[in-house]
């Protein structure tokens, strides 16, 4: 097998900590017992293989869904002052992706694989979907930048809400408060108009301890995530796996570029390592049970669907469901969207829906969605607009 995939962009440049730039140059080093402070990296397109939805796509994406449901617009449903007013969309879409659905995908396993053989410092994740976690990595070792489901809290006082009763509430499709001030309840995922994480912040500073960095199925066009790569140490080979190559990503002289799907790249890798029989056996445990209507996009379904079959049946179900939670509140949707659209130099699609960086895409972003973020501005510069308001 020949390592054409992997080959360098630049093949002038000669590496520095690697023997080369090829896969099984990392293989070697990983095996070297050298690096033990990796850091891993990842976004939407370690999870689309679990069939969790592209939200980005403009024919198959939820965008495009949720857009026709007359919300004002699509990504209300991220807005922190939508959700104030109508909470009933997020919790339709929060029942169809709250983790338990989703079987992790053998990426997932490989960070885990990572993490049991003492390797892993730090995973970055821009994915709220919690696979990490469902794959054995433990919560101090993941830093969600967007958040997760994995909390939640009051809105208003910031009180931390069991996750027995929101998982209650999301079952039932009803609308979790604060058990003190009543407050609307909501799972720790970043919105429009909220911070990051400051765990996000305040890990930046492992990233030059690092001796290994992989990046895994991130466009790296959102910020502040996409600067993560960059803060690591010239000498640290940073290894892509990725449908293409992103992040200017195979421009350093230890950069190798693993092209294609993340979870043959995984395997290729693991191959490489040795580690491919370890791997499958950690992923084969992250089974649902009987491969029931939980086990969705994993191969112990009966019979398999495609990708986009999986992504079809999703986002038909979601569009249900939020069709439904909808009609139950279409008296009050009209009125506020009278009212919204009455003052929309107001409402915040102004100062964040039509900016396209830094927008939902910071929650949601397919792998193979890049090009049409122009702008690099940061959620703090949203802010400022939306202050400016
Ligand atoms: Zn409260």
């Amino acid at each position: 097998m020949g390592n054409e995939e992997s080959a360098p962009i630049d093949e002038s440049i000669a590496p520095e900590t690697l023997t080369e730039r090829t896969v099984d140059a990392v293989a070697a080093y990983l095996n070297s017992g050298i690096p033990s402070k990796i850091i891993v990296m990842t976004g939407a397109g370690i999870s689309t293989s679990a069939g969790i939805p592209d939200f980005r796509s403009p024919d198959t994406g939820l965008y495009a869904n949720l857009a026709r449901l007359n919300l004002p617009y699509a990504e209300a449903v991220f807005d922190i002052d939508y959700f104030r007013q109508h909470p009933e969309p997020f919790y339709a879409l929060a029942q169809e992706l709250y983790p338990g659905k989703f079987r992790p995908t053998i990426t997932h396993s490989f960070i885990k694989l990572l993490h049991d053989k003492g390797l892993l410092m730090k995973l970055f994740t821009q994915n709220i979907d919690c696979l990490e976690r469902e794959a054995g990595v433990p919560g101090d070792k993941i830093i969600e930048a967007h958040g997760s489901f994995a909390r939640q809290s009051c809105i208003e006082c910031k009180t931390a809400y069991p996750a027995t009763d929101i998982k209650a509430h999301i079952e039932a499709k009803t609308i979790p408060h604060c058990h003190d001030c009543k407050g609307l309840v909501k799972p720790d995922i970043v919105f429009f108009g909220e911070q990051l994480p400051r765990e996000f912040f305040e890990s930046q500073s492992l990233l030059s301890e690092a001796d290994l960095c992989i990046i895994m199925g991130t466009s790296l066009s959102v910020q502040p995530f996409a600067s993560l790569p960059h803060m690591v140490k010239r000498s640290t080979p940073r290894i892509l796996i990725n449908k293409e190559r992103v992040g200017q990503i195979g421009s350093d002289p230890d950069d190798v570029l693993i092209l294609g799907d993340c979870d043959d790249g995984v395997r290729k890798l693991a191959e490489k390592c040795g580690w491919l029989d370890d791997l499958e056996t950690l992923w084969a445990q992250t089974s649902l049970p009987n491969g029931s209507a939980l086990g969705k996009g994993a191969p112990v379904a009966a019979a398999p669907k495609t990708k986009d079959e999986i992504l079809e049946d999703e986002i038909a179900k979601l569009t249900q469901d939020i069709d439904e939670t909808l009609t139950l509140s279409k008296r009050h949707d009209e009125t506020v969207r009278k009212e919204t659209l009455s003052s929309s130099h107001t409402h915040p699609r102004n100062a964040v829906y039509e900016n396209k960086d830094g927008n939902l895409s910071h929650v949601f972003l397919s792998a193979s969605q890049d090009g049409n973020v122009s702008d690099k501005r940061q959620v703090k510069d949203l802010k400022k607009d939306k202050e400016r308001d």
